[in-house]
């Protein structure tokens, strides 16, 4: 039967594509519905992470990254040069062919691997039925002996700065603008705030960032967190903390943004040529539940699921940004996985409790585990070890010193906790403290696994080291260990 599927997976982002690739390798007979349009009118795979998201915006910090150091660390290494001039449209074009070539690397998989991709908009009827709408109009219906639902976020819109063709801009605007702005706004230091704040700040951009909260990075270890806005400061990024945006008047090609703090009775206003609004993402459901089948949102309007991504109907999954979790996309390939994998199986699971995260800034802020705000809360007794980049070699050698690398472990089992980097390739440090809390690892088994010198992953030991008071390379505050 033509239309009917084993698997039908609506929405061909991180979790959708991964989870119609594994389903369809288990032998299941697959379909995913999407509805994203590339330039030629033919389904572009890859949603917002390969599209608008992680991949183009990580393109433009590496561009914008060596346009930096050109300009600015060359020296210190003996290379002179005339001066380096960027090429804002050529850096553009340049990120939108890694897009085009990783979204049809996606669809080359599905035809490898027998997936059969539905173009146009998907939506779940009673009865494990599924509605595709294609761009022309035509409708057709198909079964579906299991459904998932795969359909990612979108940014988050406040009403004092409603978007405008050209000056204020979602995350997606920003990784299109054609030239350096003079003075960017950011509203909001979450992660994509930060990120693209940097990327253009490295080229030439007055970056203002402001932040609501009081706490920098309030869901990372605030020890890290305060480490890490010492360093972007340095780097001339303006972050007003407790800086609640209120209001926005556009005129004359620039914006003026009204916002509160704290300490002030008035409102203060701060003037830009573009402003980006990075205030969060909220899961996208527009058109896709037909009422009456069966599956429900929770109050913050996620697909409601259980752990293992079951929503109220059995039989249909939902799976990254659309449910509840952190919105990664390697968090929603895994619960793809997993449910392509319960589908065939019935049994599968996805750690939840070591999610890596990761802010792409220069240095990188990462980390894995429970934060020391979070250990303390817990009641358990814990030890904690830090090292210093300004100590390793290889970090000296790149002239890349900021940052830290923290370790948390318990304090009678000497199970690790927590990794948390601010510093040069922490997103790779911390991958291996996941690796490490994955097995169970103590601070032990680390102390006593030999690292490659000189590598910046020797901070990583010696941070483990220090957890028991014998690192190597610095004096240790705490009184020697035991052992
Ligand atoms: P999405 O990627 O949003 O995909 C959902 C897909 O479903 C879309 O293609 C959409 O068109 C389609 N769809 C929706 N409704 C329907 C429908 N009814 N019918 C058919 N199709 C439909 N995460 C990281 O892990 N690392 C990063 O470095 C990172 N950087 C980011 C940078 C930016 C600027 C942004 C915006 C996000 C970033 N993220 C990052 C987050 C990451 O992009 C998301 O977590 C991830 O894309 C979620 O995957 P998903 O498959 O759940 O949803
Ligand atoms: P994230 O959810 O990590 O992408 O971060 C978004 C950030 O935007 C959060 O830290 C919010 O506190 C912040 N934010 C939301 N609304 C406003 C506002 N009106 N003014 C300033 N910051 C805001």
């Amino acid at each position: 039967m033509p239309n009917k599927f084993d698997v039908v997976v609506i929405g061909g982002g991180p979790a959708g594509y991964v989870c119609a690739i594994r389903a369809a390798q288990l032998g299941l007979k697959t379909a995913c519905i999407e509805k994203w349009t590339g330039d030629k009118g033919k389904p572009q795979l890859g949603g917002t992470c390969l599209n608008v998201g992680c991949i183009p915006s990580k393109a433009l910090l590496d561009s914008s990254h060596k346009f930096h150091e050109a300009e600015a660390d060359f020296k210190q290494h003996g290379i002179e040069h005339s001066g380096v001039k960027l090429d804002v449209p050529a850096m553009i074009a340049r990120k939108n062919k890694i897009v085009a070539k990783l979204c049809m690397g996606v669809e080359s998989l599905f035809k490898a691997n027998g997936v059969t991709l539905l173009h146009g908009m998907g939506k779940v009827l009673a009865g494990k039925q599924v509605e595709l709408t294609r761009n022309d109009g035509s409708v057709e219906t198909f079964d579906a002996e299991n459904i998932v639902i795969a359909t990612g976020s979108t940014p988050v819109e406040i009403p004092p700065t409603p978007l405008t063709d050209d000056i204020i801009v979602d995350s997606t605007g920003a990784l299109e603008f054609q030239e350096v702005p003079e003075r960017l706004g950011v509203i909001g230091a979450g992660v994509i705030g930060l990120e693209l704040g940097s990327v253009w700040a490295r080229v030439g951009s007055k970056v203002t960032v402001l932040e609501a909260q009081d706490a920098f990075l309030a869901a990372a270890d605030q020890q890290v967190a305060k480490e890490a806005l010492k360093i972007f400061k340095k780097q001339k990024l303006d972050i007003r903390m407790g800086a609640r945006v209120v209001g926005s008047d556009v005129a004359n090609g620039e914006v003026a943004v009204r916002y509160t703090t704290a300490d002030s009775e008035e409102e203060q206003s701060v003037t830009f040529d573009k402003l980006i609004v990075a205030v969060g993402r909220r899961p996208y459901t527009e058109g896709l539940l037909e009422p009456g089948c069966g599956v429900n949102l929770d109050e913050r309007g996620f697909i409601f699921v259980d752990e293992q991504c079951r929503t109220d109907v059995p039989g249909v999954f939902a799976i990254g940004d659309v449910v509840r979790g952190p919105m990664l996309a390697h968090k929603g390939s895994e619960e793809g996985v997993m449910v392509a994998e319960l589908i065939k199986e019935k049994t599968a699971q996805v750690n939840y409790d070591l999610i890596p995260s990761v802010i792409y800034t220069h240095p990188e802020v990462a980390w894995v585990g429970q934060t020391e705000e979070e250990v303390k809360a817990s009641g358990e007794s814990y030890k904690v070890g830090t090292f210093p980049f300004a100590a390793i070699g290889r970090a000296l050698a790149a002239n890349d010193t900021d940052g830290i690398v923290k370790v948390i472990a318990h304090e009678e089992t000497d199970r690790i906790l927590g990794v948390h980097v601010v510093g040069p390739s922490a997103a790779e440090i911390v991958q291996q403290g996941v690796i490490a809390m994955e097995f169970g690892s103590s601070t032990e088994d680390l102390q006593l696994t030999m690292f490659a010198h000189p590598t910046l992953s020797e901070a990583l030991h010696e941070a483990v080291l220090a957890v028991d008071g014998h690192a190597i390379h610095m004096p240790n505050r705490k009184p020697r260990g035991k052992k």
